[in-house]
């Protein structure tokens, strides 16, 4: 059922918007007599959407056509989630974003601190502009990663796709992957053919996603045909992957043990530019504009895509009265080891940006850095039976 969307006739208004296309149903009827019950939703489309905006957007659609009910289902359907604050919307392609503007605008600005229509942003992928880095207590920090996400032009995203063009995105992604060398000479291994236990084995070493049994993932439809066209690439160390049609066409990652996280950034920069050039070659680019920067599925990841993110032992701190605000102030964010869906049991947390938007790559990491250097320096000091946590 799920998997099922029709596309509906276009049918002449007759005295009032008449919903073309809905998901999952045949959604023909007024305007306002489809606009959904998010009375009880605690998510940023939910807070965005009036029943007028609705009224003024549910009959259009992207040239590729994409419906904004087909965008919304996801936030209609989980009306909040127990550790994130979502978006609970996607893109289904790339026109998305200006077709429903008046309301990606409203969520982009919300999610991403007042962001306006004018503003630019900005891109800055050179590691040598990061200030330290090389020296995050391996103590405290288990593992850092940095990744992001690519999505390639002309091609539908993830929630609305056909298979054609998933298969699509893998064969172009594949292929260009296959040119890298050196370092970043690696292989491709498609789910489709890979053993459970292979699989297991990956998610467990957190190098590969998860299974899309999230009602997130399931409502946005990014799990139909699953597993189909989807796949890791990795170089032989492991430490430079790039998944293939999960959330997004491309998530390119770079990850390793301990805390040097100056030497990922960097070998995720070096990665992302060979990447970008080998797809370049080939005749794709990325889809990319100066005001959201790289275009992604989900709002929340527009601008740099960028997620840079340590596992932090922090059990006293995370207890800690002050914690929760502390992040929000150092403009981070938590998630459990184990992913979006997982909460922390025992003290360690995924510790990220949540800045994607309006900063660049290295602002957006330099601020894990230096807010993971300061957590731990808190850290030591509840250890140490400190009445404050600040110095002084
Ligand atoms: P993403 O933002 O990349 O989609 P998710 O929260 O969905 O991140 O997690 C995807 C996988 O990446 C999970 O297996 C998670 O454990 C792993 N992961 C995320 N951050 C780190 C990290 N700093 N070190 C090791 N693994 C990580
Ligand atoms: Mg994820």
């Amino acid at each position: 059922m799920l998997f099922l969307f029709h596309v509906l006739h276009h049918e002449a208004a007759e005295g009032g918007a008449v919903v073309q296309r809905n998901v999952g149903g045949k959604g023909k009827g007024k305007a306002t007599s489809n606009f959904p019950d998010l009375s009880k939703h605690n998510n940023h489309m939910a807070k965005c959407l009036t029943e007028k905006l609705y009224n003024e957007l549910c009959n259009k659609t992207t040239k590729g056509g994409v419906t904004l009910d087909e965008c919304i289902q996801t936030g209609v359907d989980n009306p909040g989630h127990p550790f994130i604050m979502t978006v609970g919307a996607v893109a289904g392609d790339e026109e998305t974003y200006e077709v429903f503007a008046p309301l990606f605008d409203k969520i982009i600005s919300e999610r991403h601190g007042g962001y306006g229509k004018t503003q630019l942003h900005s891109t800055d992928l050179n590691p040598e502009h990061l200030v330290g880095g090389d020296d995050l207590d391996p103590k405290y920090v288990l593992s850092s990663r940095v990744r992001t996400g690519r999505s390639i032009s002309g091609l539908a995203l993830p929630p609305c796709c056909s298979r054609a063009e998933r298969r699509e995105v893998e064969k172009i992604l594949s292929e260009a992957l296959a040119a890298l060398d050196g370092p970043f000479k690696g292989k491709y291994y498609p789910l489709s053919g890979m053993s459970d236990e292979t699989q297991e084995k990956l998610i467990e070493d957190h190098f590969l996603f998860d299974k899309p049994v999230s009602p997130l993932l399931l409502a946005s439809r990014m799990a139909r045909d699953w597993p189909e066209g989807r796949g890791i690439w990795h170089n032989e160390e492991k430490n430079f992957l790039v998944w293939v049609n999960e959330e997004d066409h491309s998530r390119v990652i770079s990850m390793e043990k301990g805390g040097n996280m100056r030497r990922v950034f960097t070998r995720f920069c070096e990665g992302l530019k060979k990447v970008e050039d080998t797809i370049a070659k080939r005749g794709h680019s990325f889809m990319w504009n100066e005001h959201l920067g790289y275009i992604l599925t989900c709002p929340s990841n527009l601008g740099t895509g960028l997620r840079g993110g340590v596992h932090l032992k922090i059990p006293l701190m995370s207890k800690h009265p002050m914690f929760e605000n502390l992040l929000k102030k150092l403009r981070l964010q938590k998630r459990g080891t184990g992913g979006v869906d997982t909460a922390s049991t025992d003290g360690t947390f995924d510790i990220s940006n949540s800045d994607r938007l309006g900063s660049s790559e290295v602002d957006q990491v330099q601020c894990v850095v230096d807010g993971v250097n300061l957590l731990i320096q808190m850290e030591k000091r509840l250890e140490a039976g400190l009445e404050y946590l600040f110095n002084g």
